[in-house]
């Protein structure tokens, strides 16, 4: 087989609009497949179990983790998350693209299991930016807010360890700039 499949990794700090820039790209192209995470964390109002993430509680997750069923799974803000391994290995042996939108610490797990993963960090325009969005939410309560910006701050500083970072600036533009390097070939300039 000549042409690799790609996993590619969309990181960066809470708030940042990962899930959103996301959003944009799959209603311009639904053919792209995102990775539907596990989660113990509670549904926002509008989350679909099985769409936004499958939510289980503690005991389901230990079971995923146990039975090996998660490629990576990470804590944050007092809940995990984890990446069911099943659905991205098949979509990556049939050769099609696939994108992970997960925190820092499972993007450095995926890297160790899978180094030839494409990692790219989405950063804000300013870190005042980021405050505004993550406070503006007003889904969260005050502490939970705390403790993002809190991890968000350690995240920032990991933008060195990723391949490619995207400011995001216009969520079209980098929607645009994500699809590209997910149908890039490794090693080559996406923009050519
Ligand atoms: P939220 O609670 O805002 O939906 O997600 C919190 C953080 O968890 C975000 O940074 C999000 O990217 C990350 N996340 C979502 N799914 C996964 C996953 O499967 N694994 C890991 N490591 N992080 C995830």
């Amino acid at each position: 087989m000549t042409h690799r499949p790609r996993l590619t990794v969309l990181s960066g700090p809470s708030g940042v609009g990962k899930s959103t820039v996301v959003a944009h790209m799959r209603k311009e192209h639904p053919e792209v497949w995102l990775s539907v995470s596990a989660t113990t964390r509670k549904p926002r109002p509008g989350e679909k179990d099985g769409v936004h993430y499958f939510f289980v509680d503690n005991d389901e997750f230990d079971k995923l983790i146990a039975n090996g069923e998660l490629l990576e799974w990470a804590e944050f803000a007092g809940n995990r998350y984890g990446t069911p391994r099943k659905a991205v290995q098949e979509r990556l042996e049939r050769g099609e693209p696939v994108l992970l939108e997960i925190d820092l610490q499972g993007a450095r797990l995926v890297r160790q299991s899978m180094p030839e993963a494409q990692l790219v960090f989405l950063a804000p325009p300013s870190w005042d930016e980021l405050v505004r969005r993550l406070t503006g939410r007003g889904t969260e309560p005050p502490e939970v807010i705390q403790r993002r910006l809190e991890a968000a701050k350690v995240e920032l500083a990991a933008e060195s360890e990723f391949d490619e970072t995207l400011v995001n600036t216009s969520v079209e533009d980098v929607a645009r700039e994500l699809l590209a390097l997910m149908l890039s070939t490794p090693g080559e300039d996406p923009q050519e």
